[in-house]
């Protein structure tokens, strides 16, 4: 495929994922349009970039398929300006899709457990002139990342086995964190809203996700 028929797939893939439900904001369908999702994943995938479905990026771990992230990130609500923790940097797409949303006045944490992984997410995002909106760090995201904490947004992109306590912690009062839980099989996306010093806790799609090791998640 050249340049324009990976343009054309993706105005296909956001206007599919739209027909499906999974994206009615238009700010989550521009930043989707904006992303080129096939330079997130190997080479030798490339022509799958917009299928919807998840693909391998090495380590044994996924670049999640378009319609989860489409999903996530409009459950996330991302507003201009807001700090947002993504745990599990994978690829960095979803990462570059929150840079999207948050603009310049915004900022994007994202952390890998994985060393190669994140260094290769850190130059995509690089080389896409995306790291003023976004740093990478390597590292147990089920900690959170207390330098930069409170977070106007968590979204957690591997399967919890519970809600980990530091990323309640680390949210800020109305935030917003947005996590698959249930076991290594399966899980449902849970939304979890900090209303004062009570959690409200919304279920939304069941997913499978890659587990989520850490101290507050699967032990290794
Ligand atoms: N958001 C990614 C993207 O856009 O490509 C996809 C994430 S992939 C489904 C899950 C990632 O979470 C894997 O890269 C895995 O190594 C990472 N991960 C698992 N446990 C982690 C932890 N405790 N802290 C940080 N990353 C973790």
């Amino acid at each position: 495929m050249d340049l324009e028929e990976y343009v054309r797939a993706r105005k296909l893939m956001v206007e599919r994922l739209m027909a499906a439900g999974y994206l009615r904001n238009p700010r989550v369908a521009e930043a989707l349009l904006s992303v080129p999702r096939e330079l997130f994943v190997p080479e030798a995938y490339r022509q799958l970039a917009y299928d919807d479905r998840p693909l391998p990026i090495g380590e044994g771990q996924t670049i999640s398929a378009p319609s989860i992230v489409a999903r996530m990130t409009e459950l996330l609500d991302v507003r201009e300006g807001h700090k947002v923790l993504e745990v599990g940097t994978g690829s960095g797409y979803q990462a570059a899709v929150l840079a999207m949303l948050v603009g310049d006045a915004g900022h994007v944490w994202t952390i890998e457990r994985i060393r190669s992984l994140a260094e290769a997410a850190e130059a995509r995002l690089r080389s896409l002139g995306l790291l003023r909106r976004v740093t990478v760090i390597v590292g147990d995201g089920t900690l959170g990342y207390p330098p930069a904490a409170p977070f106007d947004r968590i979204i957690v992109t591997a399967a919890a086995p519970s809600i980990p306590q530091p990323l309640v912690e680390q949210l800020s009062p109305g935030g917003r964190l947005v996590i698959p839980v249930g076991s290594k099989e399966e899980q449902t996306l849970l939304v979890v809203t900090k209303e004062g010093n009570e959690l409200r806790v919304e279920r939304d799609l069941e997913v499978i996700f890659v587990p989520l090791i850490g101290k507050y998640g699967w032990p290794e």
